[in-house]
């Protein structure tokens, strides 16, 4: 049994100015055979669970093309038609198959293609016909399309948020897929699609509103005529025609019980809509609320929701920095926080350990993320920003490279790690701890994401705050511009009904 697998992995914020070009992917990640094996066979990424599913399941995976980059702006269409060019010739060129694995985040958009994801399934089918079958494995928060259903025998989408269970989510595709290929199983999938978005900030499923509906996407699963049952939570930050909350469960053959249990789904989300709003507090709030913590234990961890690098933030927001400082945040670790900002990383790197520093920095990428902030301190450590995760986080990502960075001691007090890279945000703490740095020992980490940096941070932390910043990926929804977005959509047309 050979099955190709092959992944096109982009979650597009089409808001952020920076659009995403063919270099973003290949200075990324841009793997081909077995390199796909060197970067992922070891992590607990979605190829991660493809090779562990080739033993299980005894197939040959012929891994062919894997490519990725951070959460940046609208996907060119020569990135787009470059990359499947790749993906189609090696496909035809390496066959013939007997299934075909599919690793796509599910909010990619490019110029041409508001649906990448959708369109990317449709050019694989066109080359491998109906009688192939294929698997798509999805991010959870993605956007969910009838094309993409149209074009895949089944879709397989993460239930944790953040991401931990990618090898576990790609495991039940291999097993679908080879069930199928057998003539087991006929997988009939049934998507609903809601009127409505769960804002970023009600996204995590370790708790909340969130948790009671991924509780019940798993009791669906326990049903025998289940092969699988996923909700999408939408991406909001991609003004695409679909952008949205949908539930979509696929059966063994029987369509009449996925329309059932996918509608009941949606019907018990709907119904608990209001809970899954942004009720995040002020920037104000939020650094008051540490100001005047009597708690030294542990840190107390502020997400910075409007610069979520996750979800195409900037990496180099200073609104909440801004603040920190105005509101007298002071004193021996009282502030941990990392910037992208390359110029800063020269200054400083030209100064060299030690050295003293006057630095403007951050909010130099566009004008929704502050101002620089002019800071005085000390250049505690240069580093070429190459570190590793050895333990499963958000996504399964191993290997991390920030490009050339600094860390500067201001003279509040607060330890500042600034790179060249924009990077993956502040989803692993290793970025701390292989330059010396102890997050453990700060009054408060203010981290670039939302969700993602909750795997690693939460172990630390006091407690956890999602700021309502402003910026590109701020919870506030209605700071944005859709063009594109269905109408009516709740909450943005409050009497949206389903
Ligand atoms: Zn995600």
């Amino acid at each position: 049994m050979r099955i190709a697998a092959l992944g096109f992995h982009h979650e597009t914020n089409t808001f952020q100015s920076v659009k995403t070009d063919y270099d973003a992917f290949k200075n990324t990640e841009f793997l081909i055979g077995d390199q796909i094996a060197e970067r992922h066979a070891s992590a607990h990424s979605t190829f991660a669970g493809y090779f562990r599913g080739a033993e299980k399941y005894k197939f040959d995976l012929v891994p062919l093309l894997f490519c990725f980059t951070g959460p940046t702006g609208t996907i060119t269409k020569d990135a787009f038609d470059r990359i499947t060019n790749e993906m189609i010739g090696l496909l035809k060129n390496n066959g013939p198959w007997d299934g075909v694995l599919l690793a796509q985040h599910g909010a990619a958009v490019s110029e041409e293609y508001p649906d990448m994801d959708g369109e990317v399934a449709r050019m694989i089918r066109e080359v491998i016909g109906n009688d192939i079958p294929m698997v798509m494995t999805l991010d959870l928060h993605s956007n969910i399309s009838q094309k993409q259903v149209n074009n895949t025998d089944a879709i397989v989408v993460y239930r944790t948020n953040p991401h931990l269970d990618p090898v576990e989510r790609a495991l039940d595709a291999c097993e679908i897929l080879v069930k199928t290929i057998s003539g087991e199983v006929n997988p009939t999938q049934y998507l609903v699609q809601i009127p409505m978005i769960i804002n970023i900030v009600k996204q995590p499923t370790d708790f909340g509103t969130m948790k009671e509906i991924i509780d019940d996407v798993e009791n669906i699963i326990e049903n025998p005529e289940v092969l699988s049952a996923s909700c999408g939570q939408c991406f909001p930050y991609a003004d695409v025609e679909h952008m949205g909350v949908s539930f979509l469960v696929v059966t063994d053959n029987d369509i009449i019980k996925a329309e059932k249990f996918a509608k009941g789904l949606a019907k018990r989300t709907w119904e608990k809509r209001a809970e899954l709003q942004n009720d995040s507090p002020s920037m104000e709030d939020s650094i008051n609320r540490v100001i005047n913590s009597t708690s030294n234990d542990k840190p107390i961890v502020i997400m910075d929701v409007g610069d979520n690098v996750g979800g195409g933030g900037t990496a180099d927001s200073t609104h909440l920095l801004e603040v920190a400082i105005k509101n007298k945040l002071e004193g021996k670790k009282s502030l941990l926080m990392s910037f992208f900002d390359p110029v800063s990383v020269q200054e400083a790197i030209n100064k060299g350990v030690g050295g003293r520093v006057n630095l403007n920095i951050g909010a130099k990428t566009d004008k929704l993320h502050g101002e620089p902030i002019e800071i005085n301190g000390y250049v505690r450590a240069i580093t070429d920003g190459k570190f590793e995760e050895p333990k499963s986080i958000h996504g399964g990502w191993r290997f991390f490279d920030y490009g050339p960075s600094v860390a500067i001691e201001t003279d509040q007090g607060y330890t500042l790690v600034i790179h060249t890279e924009r990077g993956l945000g502040n989803m692993s703490r290793q970025m701390y701890y292989f330059m010396g740095i102890f997050p453990e020992q700060y009054k408060l980490i203010i981290c670039k994401g939302t969700v993602s940096p909750r795997a690693a941070y939460e172990p630390i932390a006091e407690y956890i705050i999602m700021a309502n910043s402003p910026g590109v990926t701020t919870a506030d929804m209605n700071s944005f511009g859709y063009i594109h977005r269905r109408k009516p959509l709740y909450p943005f047309e409050i009497d949206t009904e389903f």
